[in-house]
């Protein structure tokens, strides 16, 4: 059983918490794509972690556990996080794809220094190095892992590489050059310390399928943050999506039987970009903000306050559809039961017609949300682990929205913590 779990909305949605609990069943968890510039935050006996590259199943001694191919790796944040799993005790196996490509570090520097030159039409990038990693990545100036490896080839592409980098950098950015030779032996320094995790982590999982085993591929942000179907050019430079984990694990698309696909019961957002459903009244969106998630709505890589809004249907429908979700959990229903009336966006008015599936980006940015507003059950629902336990107006919620995106809501999350959960 290979299942993907992903996010409908901008990312946050919890899907660190869910992958940590269902990987309780799971043989192994992959993660298919992104890097060190998103967290997956995770609760459970041996702490609270913002996961940026392990993927979520690093907790369960007998998971194998992949950073795969379509990741973006960052060698220097990745020891830090396995240092500080290793320092709550936590034993793993983890094997890292010899063919995941390398963040190098001339893309934290390009990126930092993008975000300057365009001042206030920055896209308000973590400045991770995401977007000239990929860049480089499909112009094949790139380095997969194995390359690391290979003397004299690296030697000879750093110096090929570092020429057109060194341009840009003087150029473009008037800053200093980087020394190719520099960059050599830092690389040298990842190779030895990745040396044990480095496999050939597609042929993993294609015996692991054969075999009938397990498999969970945790996809990180979501659908409005993916590079074609998300709000471009406010996007993430990897594709977000459950049909590219078989790309970016290195399975075949049909041995993905089930699509897992998190949303929240209100929404959240980071970076620039339109946000129909964004509450604009500061008092009222703190209001949330700070009751929000397990410490509020500020972010796992970033302590930055996240925008934050009403449950938006319509963004949401297109997100599970288009992510072919077999199944949706809604978390954070308990952040909600401070209001006695909760308001939803059921619809986009554009131009004086009201719209019920996505628009494009210059379209939503005119967009006003069609709130409706449903009953609140204004009590502490925490500690529930029943459906049918919970107030009727906390259950009416769930089934409003379920109806609105057409997919069954199997799990409802009522708290941070794994034991949290109500399975329907
Ligand atoms: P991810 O990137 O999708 O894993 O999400 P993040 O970790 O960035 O953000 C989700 C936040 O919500 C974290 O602070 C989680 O601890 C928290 N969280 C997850 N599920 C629930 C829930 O059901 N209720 C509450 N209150 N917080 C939750």
């Amino acid at each position: 059983m290979v299942k993907a779990i992903v996010g409908a909305n901008w990312g946050d949605e919890g899907k660190g918490k869910i992958t940590d609990l269902c990987a309780e069943s799971a043989d192994i968890v992959v993660r298919f794509q992104g890097g060190a510039n998103a967290g997956h935050t995770i609760i459970n006996k041996y702490g609270r972690f913002a996961l940026h590259q392990l993927p979520s199943g690093i907790f369960h001694e007998n998971i194998i556990n992949i950073i795969g191919n379509g990741c973006a790796l960052n060698v220097n944040s990745l020891t830090e996080e396995i240092a500080s799993v290793k320092e709550a005790g936590v034993n793993f196996k983890l094997f890292i794809s010899e063919r995941a490509q390398v963040l190098l570090p001339h893309h934290v520097l390009l990126d930092t220094y993008e975000e300057e030159r365009l001042g206030n039409k920055a896209f308000g990038s973590t400045k991770s190095g995401i977007a000239p990693f990929f860049s480089d990545k499909y112009s094949k100036m790139g380095l997969q892992v194995w390359e690391l490896y290979n003397d004299e080839l690296l030697k000879e592409k750093l110096q090929m590489m570092y020429e057109k980098v060194n341009v840009t950098l003087k150029h473009l950015y008037n800053k200093p050059e980087i020394d190719y030779m520099d960059v050599y032996a830092t690389l040298k320094g990842y190779a030895e310390t990745i040396k044990n995790n480095v496999a050939d982590t597609s042929l993993i999982l294609r015996k692991a399928i054969k075999e009938g085993k397990s498999i969970l591929l945790e996809g990180q942000l979501g659908t409005l943050k993916d590079t074609d179907h998300g709000i471009y050019p406010y996007v993430t430079s990897s594709s977000t999506l459950a049909g590219y984990s078989a790309v970016g694990a290195g399975i075949p698309p049909y041995a993905i039987s089930d699509i897992l696909c998190i949303t929240k019961a209100y929404s959240s957002a980071v970076g620039e970009g339109p946000f129909v459903s964004e509450i604009l009244d500061e008092a009222e969106a703190e209001d949330l903000r700070r009751r929000g998630g397990d410490k509020g709505e500020y972010g796992a890589t970033t302590g930055r306050a996240r925008r934050v809004g009403w449950f938006d249907t319509v963004a949401t429908r297109y997100g599970v559809e288009l992510q072919g979700a077999t199944e949706v959990c809604l978390t954070c229903l308990d952040v909600l039961s401070y209001l006695e009336e909760i308001p939803v966006c059921t619809g986009y008015e554009y131009e004086g017609k009201i719209y019920k599936d996505f628009l494009t980006t210059d379209k939503l940015y005119k967009s006003t949300p069609v709130i409706e507003k449903l009953k609140g059950w204004n009590c502490n629902i925490k500690g529930i682990r029943e459906f049918d336990k919970l107030p009727a107006e906390a259950k009416a919620y769930v089934e409003f929205i379920e109806k609105e995106l057409g997919v069954k809501i199997s799990m409802v999350s009522n708290g941070p913590a794994r034991e949290d959960i109500i399975y329907r």
